[in-house]
């Protein structure tokens, strides 16, 4: 039997606000998963907690809406109890790179086959639009509790040079990319990671998801996703690159980040205060 993207929804209906970005992204997912021709019942779908993480219970799957920022370990356990199943893992940005921060560098060295899809808003939306990991600095709020001094980190950087051997984003708005993105990311026989970038549309302006959308380019088709340096560019770039930024060739160790970006807008570069200080004090 031909499975299409709806034969992978529960009956549970989404309670997302209307508008929200991450009815595109179930709806890509799903779609990519009729293009696997995947058996329901040989997929786990893995989540936090959060908004987004509650797109596991909305799939037809081996489903879990589990602990914030404990989905990686459950989904790698899964994985190795069940290695048959296709096992993805779906979270935001506040779930992942703040809670679940420590778990990400760890899945990833243990290179165990997993989907990871952050869906980035740049907020924690369940709990109110309070300021995320990803939250930028100019962030114009319409509602919210509260402001952002820190600068953001910066994710694809940050699994880069964690070693990751997939590395790709896209958007929520452009679905015949997502689908594409996350069709790439169950093939790879490795530990694969999505940035998808996704708007809020209650704690943030109406139109930050086309301001989001505006500010991305589709990787140019001559771009080499083998070549590393090129990747910690695009990754660095002021502007969101879409598609897949790296994917390691078959055989080849974890390439490292040049140490040389410690300084200059790394993953955690130090405020210029920081910088002064001698060393010892800097925390
Ligand atoms: Fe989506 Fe934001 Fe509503 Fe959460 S609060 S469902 S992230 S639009």
């Amino acid at each position: 039997m031909v499975m299409k993207a709806k034969d992978y929804r529960a009956q549970l209906e989404p309670v997302w606000c209307t508008g929200c970005g991450d009815y595109g992204v179930l709806k890509g997912l799903t779609q990519a998963f009729a293009d696997l021709e995947l058996r329901p019942e040989n997929l786990g779908v893995i989540s936090g907690i959060g908004c987004s993480s509650r797109l596991a219970g909305y799939t037809r799957s081996y489903s879990f809406n589990s602990i914030h920022g404990r989905a990686l370990p459950i989904a790698t356990g899964l994985k190795l109890a069940r290695p048959e199943l296709t096992v993805v893992v779906v979270g935001g940005d506040g779930d992942g790179f703040s809670i679940g921060l420590g778990h990400i560098p760890h899945a990833i060295r243990r290179n165990v086959k997993i989907t990871y899809a952050v869906l980035d808003n740049g907020l924690y939306g369940l709990t109110k639009g309070q300021a995320s990991p990803t939250t930028e600095q100019d962030f114009k709020r319409d509602r919210g509790l509260a402001g952002v001094e820190e600068r953001p980190l910066n994710p694809l950087l940050l699994v880069l040079s964690s070693g990751c051997g997939f590395v790709a984003r896209s958007h929520a708005g452009n679905l015949p990319h997502l689908r594409q993105m996350f069709r790439e990311a169950m093939k790879y026989p490795g530990f694969a990671f999505v940035h998808v970038l996704a708007g809020c549309v209650t704690y943030q302006t109406p139109s930050y998801a086309e301001e989001i959308y505006r500010r991305c380019d589709l990787l140019p088709e001559t771009y080499d996703a083998s070549n590393f340096a090129h990747a910690v560019e695009a990754a660095r770039g002021e502007r969101f690159a879409l598609g897949v930024l790296y994917r390691r060739p078959e055989g080849e160790a974890p390439a490292v980040l040049p140490a040389a970006l410690a300084g200059e807008g790394g993953v955690w570069p130090p405020t210029p205060e920081a910088a002064d200080l001698p060393p010892g004090d800097a925390g």
